[in-house]
Order: C-alpha cells, then structure tokens, then sequence
C-alpha cells in the first residue's frame, strides 16, 4: 500500500523530510512507514511515503536519518504567564486552593511585556520539546495591564508557532463568595465586550490557521454561573470553542457542593457546557456517570499528567474510562508554575506512566500515549484531519526526534515504545507549517538571549526581587 497522493501532489514541493527510520502518521489507518518520508508545500502535507516510495523533488531537503517522526505534539492546556513565577518558594508546599491565593496578587502585575516575553519564552519551550499547537488560558487581565492577549499573540506570530490563545476570564472574586482577590477580576459584561473584540480581532475560522481565539472562564470557584451561561451562548453564535477547569480538586467538589448545591460537573452542565464544542482541563475526579455524560457531549480533556501529580490532590484523570465512553482525551502541560517545566514530550512520557500507574501494565502503551498528544488534542481543538496526523491535506506540523546516543543504546525493536521509555530528549527538528522551528535540535528563532534578559526582569518584577 502506498502512502502517496498522486493526483494532489506538486512536481516540486517546498520541504521534503526524509531518511526517517519510521514516520508513525497517526492517520486513520495508524500508518507507520519504514524508512519514511513527508513532503509539504504552502503549509500542508502533500504526500508521505516508506522508503518504497519515490518522494518528489523538493526545494529543501531535510534530513531525518536516525529518527523517528511523528505528528506535532499539541498542547491543550496551559497558563504561559505563569513562567514568570515559576517554582516560587512562598507557594511550592501548598494545595491547589492555597497555591492560587499565594499567586494572585504576583499574577495581577501582569502587563503587556510581561506577557509577551512570558509567551516568546513559554512558546520556544514548547517548540524544542516537540509542540507545533499549544493553547493558552490567560485568565488574568488586571486592569492596569493592557491587552495581555494581543501582546501573546505577537510573541506566537513573531516564533511562527500555531497558537489556540483563550479568552480567559474571572468575575467571582473573594467578596462574592470566590476565590481570587478583586485586583484579578473583571465583571461580566467588561469580559463578554472583550471576548467579542478577541475573537472579532484575531481567530481565523480558515483550514490551516495559525491563531484561533477560544473563551475561557476559568473555573466554577472563579466566575459566576451567568457568565459560564453568558459565554457558552457567545461562543454558539460566533462559532468559538470553550474551555475551562474541571473537576481539578476535592476541594473544588465541596465548593461547588456547598455553593450551587450541584457537583462541578452538573453545575458545568446546567450552565450549557455539556457540548462537543468544550474541552476542560484536568477533570481528575468524574462520577462513573458523569464520565459517560461527558462522552455523550463529546466534550473533551485536556489530560495534564505532571499537574495531576504534583498539585492535583492526589487523583488521577481516568484517561482509559473516558476514552472507552468516547471522550476525546489531549494532553496538556498546565501552567508554568504549577508543574514548571513546558514538554509535551515529558507530558506524553508522563501519560503513559500515569495510564499503567492507574490501570496496570497492560492497559497504556507509548502508542496510546502518542495518540492523546496528537489525534486526542486535535480532538479537543476542533481540528482532526488537519492537525495531529500526517496525511495528505494534514498541516504540516511534525517533529523528528533522534532516537541515538546513551538514552536510546540498545533499542532496536520498537522505536515508538523507545521514544517515551527511553530518554529524556527533545526533538531533533520541529516543523511548523512546512517551516523548521526547531532544526538539528537548535531553535531557529532569533533574539532568545535578548528575551530571556528582559523576561528576567519582568519575573523578578512580578515576585518583588532585584533583577
Ligand atoms: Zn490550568
């Protein structure tokens, strides 16, 4: 069987990645192809093929001996600004509630600096640990900050990495009855106006798009039930995705018991979420139930193995459960001051783990792992068939990782189990696009010392040090 698109194909295309000891497509058919190659011109995969097949001329040549390729990993869940307080000692022994209360008040120095150097940095993280997509939820916009989404955008624009930014938001704050202190947020209508405005400025509905703008109310002790009822109604008539936190903690099950007389997930549902059109991250703690309403919906979860372990009270998401109820289960890193270190690859490391922690040895491969960061958070997206898979059509978002040196010696036999049993690594080349970000394992990106410089500043800004 061949793997190549005669009648789409150019005679020349721009890039041609080849010499691959094994290109896993992550199609429908779950391809893999020995001694592999993908072609991409204007963006989109062409063609892939094995090393049967004759690739076409191409205008650049990208050499992946000695790799493994796989469809760009896609990060569904993430807090970029957070880097700017990363492993903050006041906070790094508390639980979720009493972390959140310690960053506040740091969060709500926010600017448009601070959140573009945060998001050039966040993004180029990503990019060298195999992301072609990440989302972020930026939910603080304090009000001396400026347009803290814009500014991110820019950072994602001026990298070339494809960005799924969210409107996020908070409006319940600590005098009516929330969590966060006033200083963080806004009221209802000041968030619907600029969700509008976001989402008028900057999401591009077309296929290939490298900016899509989602709302995001940040969670069921942050916001009020009218705004999550206010924003899903938005997001219907301008045709956006929504996305939240839930189910992330015990205590976040005896708030919502306590304030809307309704567990996380019913109160989620009774303010219109329950839909295809969500994807929520974390949801460690679901009712067997509740798992299968959610796979009714077809609302996704953004799976975020690193956070689960180190802030997420103890559970672990039910990735097997949800995927047998048919919800779409991505992979995400969560925000840089809750687990710190941005690898999807650590993270797809991380869900394999967890899976055989949770179910047992033979219940979670490498290829199941792979599969949540690729086909399962195009899923969460809105976007498989474009993103998460190379086929003709597909973007052209991939990643060769070297499987080579002391980490990999002596595994012969199946590269896709070495690749999250083996390592620590990263990725050899990242492509976005049909454009090499990451190549020969160095980023690409000009000026990284000039943004780490002025990152440190705002950094040491946000936490009162000396820079
Ligand atoms: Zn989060």
């Amino acid at each position: 069987m061949t793997g190549m698109d005669t009648t789409a194909e150019p005679t020349t295309v721009d890039l041609l990645v080849t010499g691959a000891d094994l290109v896993v497509t992550m199609d429908d058919d779950r391809r893999e192809l020995a001694g592999g190659w993908v072609a991409c011109a204007d963006g989109f995969v062409t063609a892939v093929g094995s090393a049967t097949d004759t690739p076409p001329a191409a205008t650049r040549v990208l050499r992946a001996d000695g790799c493994l390729v796989t469809p760009g990993l896609i990060n569904t869940h993430h807090h970029i600004y957070q880097n700017l307080t990363r492993a903050y000692r006041p906070a790094t022994s508390s639980t979720l509630f009493g972390w959140l209360t310690t960053l506040y008040p740091r969060w709500a120095l926010l600017d448009e600096e601070a959140s573009y150097v945060s998001a050039w940095v966040g993004l180029a993280e990503l990019a060298v640990g195999g992301c072609t997509t990440s989302t972020d939820h930026l939910y603080v916009h304090p009000a001396a900050g400026g347009d803290l989404l814009t500014a991110e955008i820019e950072a994602a624009r001026h990298l070339g990495v494809r960005f799924h930014p969210t409107r996020g938001s908070m409006s319940l704050s600590q005098k009516d009855g929330g969590l966060p202190p006033d200083s963080v947020v806004q009221d209802d209508d000041t968030i619907l106006v600029a969700s509008e405005e976001a989402v008028a400025r900057h999401h591009d509905p077309a296929p290939g798009a490298m900016v899509r703008v989602a709302l995001a109310p940040c969670s069921p002790f942050s916001v009020t039930p009218e705004l999550m009822r206010r924003t899903a109604e938005l997001a219907e008539r301008l045709d956006v995705r929504l996305h939240t936190h839930l189910a992330e903690d015990p205590d976040e099950d005896t708030f919502c018991l306590e304030t809307f007389g309704r567990r996380p997930i019913e109160h989620f549902e009774d303010c219109g979420w329950g839909s295809d059109r969500s994807w929520v991250a974390h949801c460690i703690y679901p009712s067997e139930a509740e798992i299968a309403r959610m796979g009714a919906w077809g609302t996704g979860v953004a799976h975020c193995p690193s956070s689960n372990m180190m802030i997420g009270g103890g559970g672990i998401a039910p990735v097997v459960d949800y995927r047998a109820a048919g919800v779409p289960v991505g992979l995400g890193c969560d925000g840089s001051a809750s687990t710190d270190c941005a690898s999807l690859w650590l993270e797809s490391r991380g869900a394999l783990l967890l899976g055989r922690q949770r179910g047992g040895p033979t219940s979670f491969t490498a290829r199941d792992a792979l599969e949540l960061g690729t086909r399962g958070s195009a899923a969460c997206l809105g976007r498989l068939g474009e993103l998460g898979v190379l086929a003709p059509g597909a973007a052209a978002d991939l990643v060769a990782w070297k499987l080579d040196g002391l980490a990999f010696a002596g595994a012969l036999s199946d590269p896709v189990e070495a690749l999250l049993r083996c390592g620590p690594t990263r990725a050899h080349h990242t492509v976005i696009a049909g454009r090499p970000l990451v190549e020969d394992g160095e980023l690409r990106a000009t000026g990284l010392d000039d943004v780490l410089a002025r990152h440190r500043v705002a950094a040491a800004r946000l936490q009162g040090l000396d820079a």
